[in-house]
């Protein structure tokens, strides 16, 4: 009997069917369906992704690059303030999470939210591309939606059974066979491998949603990643190796955009 939910489990993941209980988020902005079929506890990736945080603060500190760019700091950490507020509409647990906003002073081209609201911004993705606080908003908001939508905690659990091979009935029972090791494997891999093109999507939509209702441009998120194709044509900068994809990726923000500029109107409107 186990062994059949087993079977279920992993061609429903296999196949990517949306899992029962799938939802869109709003009546209105953008439309969006969260993953459902998720093994591995929120509190587990939680606890995970905030141990590999500490962890990554304290190489960057031990280097004198954490926080050593202030007005860098300072421009990421208001921009973060406006947006995090967004997301319990997407997210109601969200608003709960220990959110930290940290800048570290390298040139990568990159940025992450860490499942549980732990975000680091590289200050290379800032300068080389010299964004403004409606892309940076763009960026952030973009990031900040895969930990809303709890896509690190999809990848985990995707991860955990395809490479792990625990005993799935008992993960899905109670997780009694998945050791911290497995845990923290899956977590490398849930942040180094690339999302999936429907992940990508779905956190470009809110991303411009969280932009627009924080009173950010989100037409930035179209000028944003044309500047970011344009320096990946010389040498990919990081943050291109875990999201691909500009062209349908533009295409796509542009098609949303008429769903979330009323938003940022009135939220302009309403910070004036
Ligand atoms: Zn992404």
């Amino acid at each position: 009997m186990r062994l059949d939910v087993a079977i279920l489990l992993a061609t429903l993941l296999a196949a990517g069917v949306p899992a029962q209980g799938a939802q869109s988020t709003l009546d209105s902005g953008v439309q969006v369906r969260k993953p459902r079929l998720m093994l591995v506890p929120e509190a587990a990736v939680n606890q995970s992704a905030a141990q590999q945080y500490a962890q990554l603060k304290q190489q960057a500190a031990a280097k004198g690059v954490l926080n050593a760019n202030a007005p860098a700091v300072a421009r990421v950490r208001a921009v973060a303030a406006r947006l995090i507020p967004q997301g319990a509409r997407f997210n109601a647990r969200a608003a709960q999470w220990p959110w930290e906003v940290n800048v570290i002073d390298a040139p990568a081209v990159n940025a992450f939210c860490m499942p549980g609201g732990k975000i680091v911004v590289f200050d290379g993705i800032i300068e080389r591309l010299k964004l403004t606080d409606d892309e940076l908003a763009a960026v952030m908001g973009h990031e900040i939606a895969h930990a809303l939508l709890e896509h690190g905690r999809a990848r985990m659990s995707e991860a955990v059974m395809k490479n792990v091979g625990i005993n799935l009935a008992a993960a899905y029972f109670g997780l009694s066979n998945v050791g911290a090791n497995a845990l923290a494997q899956a977590a490398d891999l849930a942040i180094t491998l690339p999302y999936s093109r429907s992940h990508e999507t779905d956190a470009d939509l809110v991303g411009i949603e969280l932009a627009a209702r924080a009173g950010f441009d989100p037409r930035a998120a179209v000028s944003l990643w044309k500047k970011m194709a344009a320096v990946g044509s010389g040498q990919p900068p990081q943050f291109l190796s875990t999201h691909p994809g500009h062209t349908e990726r533009i295409r796509q923000i542009e098609a949303n955009l008429p769903r979330v500029l009323p938003l940022y109107v009135n939220a302009v409107a309403s910070r004036q």
